[in-house]
């Protein structure tokens, strides 16, 4: 991932309960707050692939309390397209990134990025096929392309350490060939229009809801850019295990804590000094 991963420069996240106290008074105190969660891994558990994983009821009640508290905005930020996320997560007031960035429909601002989407879905298919010719040719079946029209996943699944380092570098080179950047996250390698990362859109969508309290909750290395964005602004959670390098300020284990944490936002804005 380069400089968009963990660098010298991450700190030991914190347990977020361990912080609760400051932080609920911190959520108070906000004239307004703004909390982006990630999908896979965050709000629901993985699965053996991304078409089995389902979302859990208490989640979808947890993030409808958040909604719908005063001075409080909520999006989801994932890397699977806003059609396939609405679909999953229909909630009213709910705003949606897909693409990791590159689809924003999130309160008022409807927008993909500015790529030239003809021509970036034109590049991500010539990666495709070529991709998809060479990794056969090498016996490897058992990847899996999902072509996401303005970013190519290529699904890893339990291949071995030293062949998901060849699959990783050789499509990364592919990738770049094509004009294109790889982010890697959990089983996957993606290729996108470079440039164009989570961190950038949530730092869009924040500056049209001035003076809100960023609140980022994620899973994976991908969320790390995002991270890195807010800093000391936002407060950051890492769902992981302890131990974890990561930007983000604070640690959470399981899903179920972040649905948890979800109700503790709603919890702490009904709190709230007009
Ligand atoms: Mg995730």
């Amino acid at each position: 991932m380069g400089d968009d991963g963990v660098g010298a420069r991450e700190q030991r996240a914190r347990p977020l309960w361990a912080a609760a106290e400051a932080l609920r008074y911190r959520v108070a105190a906000a004239p307004k707050l703004f909390a982006f969660f990630d999908y896979d891994g965050t709000l629901c558990d993985l699965a053996a692939s991304p078409g089995r994983v389902r979302t859990q009821a208490s989640a979808r009640s947890a993030l409808r309390r958040l909604i719908e508290s005063a001075g409080t905005r909520v999006a989801i930020v994932s890397g699977r397209p806003l059609v396939a996320l609405r679909r999953r997560l229909p909630l009213a007031g709910l705003g949606y990134i897909g693409l990791h960035g590159l689809e924003v429909h999130v309160h008022g601002l409807h927008q993909a990025a500015l790529i030239d989407r003809p021509a970036t879905a034109a590049r991500v298919a010539r990666l495709q096929s070529l991709a998809a010719r060479f990794f056969s040719h090498r016996g490897l079946q058992c990847i899996i392309f999902e072509n996401k029209r303005l970013a190519l996943a290529l699904h890893t699944p339990s291949l071995p350490a030293p062949v998901l380092r060849f699959v990783g570098g050789t499509f990364a080179e592919l990738a770049r060939q094509h004009g294109l950047e790889v982010i890697t996250g959990k089983n996957v390698v993606e290729a996108r229009p470079p440039g164009l990362e989570g961190g950038i859109a949530v730092r869009r969508v924040l500056a049209g809801y001035r003076q809100a309290l960023p609140v980022y909750v994620g899973d994976d290395a991908t969320d790390e850019d995002a991270f890195r964005a807010l800093g000391a602004d936002g407060i950051t959670v890492r769902v992981a295990p302890a131990g974890t390098a990561t930007r983000a300020r604070y640690l959470v284990h399981s899903v179920a804590d972040v649905i948890r944490f979800i109700h503790f936002l709603a919890d702490a804005r009904k709190e709230r000094t007009p």
